[in-house]
């Protein structure tokens, strides 16, 4: 089992987040004008790549969405951080 901290509730068992999307992916814009294949692109798929990544995390218990920099192959957290504009 493992703990991820929360920048609004601090230390939590690992069960209580959710994955919810890679950090910095570029919405399709105009979304009207998006193709389904772009739109299939930027929803279901992800850059998943070894090492470092940057992802977008959503605490369960208090609904608050989040940036969290974890390694995918060791599992360490490095960062936990606010969304832009959230503030802590
Ligand atoms: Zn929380």
């Amino acid at each position: 089992m493992q703990v991820f901290t929360c920048p609004f509730c601090g230390p939590r068992d690992e069960t209580e987040f959710h994955f919810a999307a890679e950090a910095g992916k570029e919405r399709p814009q105009p979304a009207e004008e998006t193709s389904d294949a772009d739109w299939a692109d930027y929803l279901y798929f992800n850059d998943a790549p070894r090492g470092p990544a940057r992802e977008v995390w959503v605490h369960v218990t208090c609904g608050e969405f989040f940036l969290m920099t974890r390694d995918t192959v060791t599992r360490a957290v490095s960062e936990v951080a606010p969304l832009p504009g959230r503030g802590e």
